[in-house]
C-alpha cells in the first residue's frame, strides 16, 4: 500500500506548473507572442561568459573520463575549497572546505537542512510570503512550518509577530531575501533584531535555533541595496546558495550550504547532512558542472536587463492603479488584486491569456506573483491587457 500522504503530494499538482502548462498550450494556438505569461521563476537570459569560457577550458584540458566521472556525494575537495575561500573572503566569516556542501541548488540544501534539523521532533518556521516548497519539506518529515506574518505594508520583518510565533519546538527558521515572491530584500535593521530575538529564544528554551538563509537570489539586487550575509551577524545560521538564478544555470543543478565551525552541534549537523544526502540519493552534482560554476562565483548574468523589466512593469501597473511594494530584487512581482480573491483574477486575466499565479500558493491571500524573467517584449506586449482589467476593475 502506497502512503495516502505521499499520493496526495504528487497529484494535488504545482499551480505554478499548471498555469504555465496551460500557457504553453494557448501559445500553439494563438502563438507565443500572444501568451504573456508571468508564472515561471527561470531565467530568460544567457549565462555570464565566463561559463562557456571555463566549460570549454575544461573539455580542452581535462581528460573527459575525469571530466564526466561520479563526483563525491558531498562534492568535489578541490570545489569546496574554492567555494570555502570565496565566502571567507566576500564575507569575512571563515570556512574550510570541508565546512561546505556541493549540492543540487538550494532545493537540496533545505531538503536535507530540514530532514536533519527537524528530525528530534521539532518545527519550522518562515515569514510570509514565502516559497511554497518549504512547507513540503517540513511535513515531508511528519512535522509543519508555522508561517510568520510580516509588515503587510513592507513585507520587511515584525519582530512582535515574531516572537509570538516562536515557541519552544522551533528548531529551524527559514529566510529568503531577496525574496520569491514578493522581490523585497530584508533590512538589516531588522534582521539584526531577528538574530537577537533568536539569541534570547535560544537560552529560554535551551537548544538551538538554526536560520537557514535561502539565497539564491543574493546578486540580484537593483538598487544598492544590501543583502545582509546572516552567518556573518548569527553564529547558527546556515547558508545556502544556487547558481540557478544570477548565473542562470537552474538545469545545470548546482548549489552548496556552508556550517559555520563554530556553530551550535557541528559535528552532528554536518555528519548528519552528509548521510542524508547519500540515503535521499542525492548522488552527485555533475562533476564538469561544480568545477565550471564554482570557478565563475562572483559573476553574474547581465542583470541590468531585469532591472529593466522591473522598472517598466513596476512603473506601469502602478501608473494603472495596481498596487505593490517596491520590489529591489529577485525577478518577482508582488501585487496586490483589486479583487479578495487572486485565484479569481487569475482566472479572469487568463482568459485575456496574462498568466499570473496566486499568492494564496505563497501563504499570502489577496495577491499574484509576476515573474519578469521574460522578454521585454512580452511585458510591452501585455501592457494594453493590463490596462484593460484596471479599467474592468475601476482603477482608472
Ligand atoms: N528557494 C527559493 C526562494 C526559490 O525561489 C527557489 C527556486 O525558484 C529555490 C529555493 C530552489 O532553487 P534551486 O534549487 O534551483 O537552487
Amino acid at each position: 500500500m502506497i502512503d495516502k500522504k505521499l499520493v496526495a503530494w504528487g497529484s494535488s499538482g504545482n499551480i505554478i506548473r499548471e498555469i504555465a502548462e496551460y500557457g504553453a498550450e494557448r501559445a500553439k494556438v494563438v502563438g507565443a507572442e500572444n501568451v504573456y505569461n508571468f508564472t515561471i521563476g527561470s531565467p530568460s537570459i544567457d549565462p555570464p561568459k565566463c561559463v562557456h569560457e571555463t566549460m570549454e577550458r575544461y573539455i580542452a584540458s581535462m581528460p573527459a573520463a575525469q571530466l564526466h566521472t561520479y563526483a563525491p556525494a558531498i562534492g568535489i575537495p578541490e570545489v569546496r575549497a574554492k567555494a570555502a575561500k570565496y565566502l571567507t573572503e566576500t564575507f569575512g566569516v571563515e570556512y574550510r572546505a570541508q565546512d561546505v556542501l556541493i549540492t543540487c541548488g538550494t532545493s537540496t540544501c533545505l531538503a536535507v537542512l530540514t530532514r536533519v534539523l527537524l528530525s528530534g521532533g521539532g518545527r519550522a518556521m518562515t515569514f510570509t510570503p514565502y516559497f511554497m516548497d518549504y512547507k513540503y519539506y517540513a511535513e515531508s518529515v511528519g512535522s509543519s512550518l508555522t508561517e510568520c506574518p510580516t509588515d503587510p505594508d513592507t513585507f520587511q520583518l515584525n519582530l512582535d509577530a515574531a516572537e509570538k510565533a516562536l515557541t519552544p519546538d522551533t528548531v529551524m527558521l527559514v529566510l529568503n531575501s531577496p525574496n520569491n515572491p514578493s522581490g523585497v530584500v530584508l533590512r538589516r535593521e531588522g534582521l539584526e533584531g531577528l538574530c537577537a530575538l533568536l539569541e534570547r529564544k535560544q537560552k529560554e528554551y535551551g537548544h538551538p535555533i538554526y536560520l537557514v538563509a535561502d539565497e539564491p537570489y543574493r546578486e540580484l539586487v537593483y538598487d544598492g541595496q544590501e543583502v545582509v550575509y546572516l552567518p556573518s551577524v548569527y553564529r547558527n545560521a546556515i547558508y545556502c546558495y544556487s547558481f540557478s538564478k544570477s548565473m542562470s544555470l537552474p538545469g545545470e543543478r548546482v548549489g552548496f550550504m556552508a556550517l559555520r565551525q563554530d556553530m551550535d552541534d557541528y559535528a552532528d549537523v554536518m555528519a548528519a547532512c552528509i548521510g542524508v544526502l547519500r540515503a535521499f540519493g542525492y548522488i552527485c552534482v555533475s562533476a564538469m558542472w561544480q568545477r565550471v560554476a564554482v570557478d565563475c562565483l562572483g559573476a553574474t548574468s547581465d542583470l541590468s536587463v531585469y532591472k529593466g523589466n522591473r522598472d517598466l512593469l513596476y512603473g506601469s501597473l502602478t501608473e494603472m492603479g495596481f498596487s505593490c511594494v517596491h520590489p529591489d530584487g529577485a525577478f518577482y512581482l508582488f501585487m496586490k488584486t483589486p479583487e479578495p480573491d487572486a485565484e479569481a483574477f487569475c482566472r479572469r486575466a487568463m482568459k485575456d491569456d496574462l498568466l499570473v499565479v496566486p499568492g494564496d500558493s505563497f501563504g499570502t491571500p489577496g495577491y499574484v506573483r509576476l515573474a519578469y524573467c521574460v522578454s521585454r517584449e512580452t511585458i510591452e506586449r501585455s501592457l494594453p491587457t493590463w490596462r484593460k482589467l484596471a479599467k474592468e476593475y475601476g482603477l482608472q
